[in-house]
């Protein structure tokens, strides 16, 4: 009984781990000027304005948008 809970957490953990590779995998150097949600270009005015952006405006602003979100429900 015990041994079928404990090949599922054994499951997930594995799971968990390989999604976190894949990100690490991802993960480019800050300032490449390439967009680190949807792999386009940033614009060059952008890059400008924030050296080292990770994101171009559109998935800045999503991304912000989302961060708000989720720390405004606290209030
Ligand atoms: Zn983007």
């Amino acid at each position: 009984m015990t041994d079928h809970i404990d090949r599922a957490q054994l499951a997930d953990a594995d799971r968990t781990g390989r999604i976190i590779e894949a990100h690490q995998n991802r993960a480019r150097p800050h300032g490449d000027g390439i967009c680190c949600d949807c792999d386009e270009a940033i614009p060059t005015s952008r890059l400008a304005a924030e050296p080292g952006a990770e994101r171009c405006i559109e998935c800045q602003t999503l991304y912000e948008r989302k961060e708000a979100t989720r720390v405004g429900f606290h209030r």
